[in-house]
């Protein structure tokens, strides 16, 4: 077969997309409780918007983003997004509510682009299920989100980790960043290449670059750089998750590396992933929405990444399987179109039914009604026809009983767990 699907891209069948769906359900629902608004916004932006938002020193910016010129637009260069919060700050501001109405809570789902490497949990499309939190500054916003991802992983039964850092603001970073530098400077023979470009261009990446190896221990700690304000906020949050009893773990070496980020930044590890284990990532981003043009207000925001959820999901075997309830079996024509009208009104009673062909000979459907996890069979001929009854097989237990239809009904429905 030569037209198979690109690298990096996947086609989600069944389960696996059963498994993204239930992701996101269980969030739109708990989202729903904390009063989150959904925005939609367009998959194709202007590929400046990236590069005014994320900077030319992403990663995602600078190597992974889909980009063309799009004929149409006056050779306008366009990006497929790779990520939702640009798009969703533009709209934002485009709509006027830096200044009319500051104050929003939005969320955005759908798929992302980006050209990396693909390995397990790591794919060139992918879904994110994001929130972003506009006119809020103060603390109590940060950990209401992150209490709500706290109820969004434990309605979902994935063991998770959480951890949490404050980075500082515009007032006590540049020291940070300086410190950075200066350790770089100093372990330079024990950095990568990759790292030795961070040190002048994006020295907080340094923490990014080699996370789990020995190298950043003697990095300087974003803690204790902390100014008055940015401590007194972070102190607060801590605060607020214990009140909750939400469990995280402060992790000192947690960075966001672009300058907009402030303050509160957050990861959630799922187990079962393997090196792809962040399943949300998140922070604070007080200076974002001036950067792109807009008011000076406050924001904090975070993105689910739905594809790995679903694989922790069912890592951890929480996917619950949807078979159907009964399988319906006709014979002859008479009694098909009888047994759609059965069909339909066993449905109505909120039962999963799927109608087998009336093509095939009965032991063929009786395999296939097992097959597909039907806990009954009900059969349909001439004869049940006119008499207004079904044959109702467990196919559990291998018994087989005449009933009327109003009676097939509550008894399949009785032998739901
Ligand atoms: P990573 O360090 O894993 O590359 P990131 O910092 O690029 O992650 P973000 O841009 O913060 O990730 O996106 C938020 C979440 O989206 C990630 O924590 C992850 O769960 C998910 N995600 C990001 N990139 C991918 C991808 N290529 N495939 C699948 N999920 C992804
Ligand atoms: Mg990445």
């Amino acid at each position: 077969m030569e037209l198979t699907r690109l690298r990096g891209f996947r086609d989600l069948i069944a389960a696996d997309a059963r498994a993204m769906s239930l992701v996101e359900e269980r969030a739109r629902a708990i989202f729903d409780r904390y009063s989150i608004k959904e925005i939609r916004i367009p998959v194709l932006e202007r590929a400046q918007l990236y590069q005014r938002s994320s900077g030319e020193t992403s990663d995602v910016v600078e190597k992974q983003m889909y980009t063309f010129t799009d004929r149409d637009e006056g050779e306008t260069v366009v990006a497929i997004r790779p990520e939702g919060t640009p798009g969703v700050v533009r709209a934002y501001i485009e709509a006027g509510l830096d200044r009319t109405d500051p104050e929003q809570r939005f969320f955005y789902s759908g798929p992302m682009f980006r050209r990396e490497r693909p390995q397990k949990g790591r794919y060139r499309q992918f879904y994110q299920f994001g929130v972003e939190v506009f006119g809020r500054q103060d603390a109590a916003c940060d950990a209401e989100l992150l209490i709500m991802i706290d109820e969004l992983c434990r309605d979902l039964k994935v063991p998770f980790t959480m951890e949490i850092n404050s980075i500082g603001d515009q007032k006590c970073r540049p020291a940070f960043r300086e410190a950075l530098v200066k350790w770089g400077r100093a372990h330079w023979d024990e950095l990568d290449e990759d790292c030795h470009n961070r040190i002048d261009r994006n020295p907080l990446r340094l923490l990014d670059c080699k996370r789990d190896a020995k190298v950043t221990e003697s990095a300087p700690n974003s803690l204790d750089f902390l100014c008055d304000e940015c401590r007194a906020h972070f102190d607060i949050v801590k605060e607020l998750l214990t009140a909750a009893s939400v469990q995280y773990v402060v992790n000192p070496r947690m960075v966001r590396g672009l300058d907009y980020y402030t303050r509160t930044a957050f990861e959630v590890m799922a187990g079962g992933l393997g090196a792809q284990s962040t399943v949300v990532a998140g922070g604070r981003y007080d200076g974002l929405v001036e950067t792109m043009g807009g008011a000076a207000v406050a924001g904090i925001g975070f993105a689910i990444g739905v594809d790995r959820m679903a694989l922790a999901l069912e890592a951890a075997g929480e996917l619950p399987t949807v078979t159907p309830d009964a399988a319906i079996i006709s014979m002859g024509a008479a009694a098909t179109r009888h047994a759609v009208v059965v069909a339909r009104s066993l449905r109505g009673a909120n039962l999963n039914i799927e109608m087998l062909s009336p093509e095939r000979k009965m032991k063929t459907l009786l395999a296939r009604a097992s097959k597909i996890g039907a806990r009954f069979a009900v059969i349909i001929g001439d004869d049940e026809l006119a008499r207004g009854v079904v044959q109702l097989r467990d196919l559990k237990q291998s018994t087989q009983r005449e009933v009327g239809e109003a009676e097939a009904a509550a008894l399949i429905a009785g032998a739901r767990g």
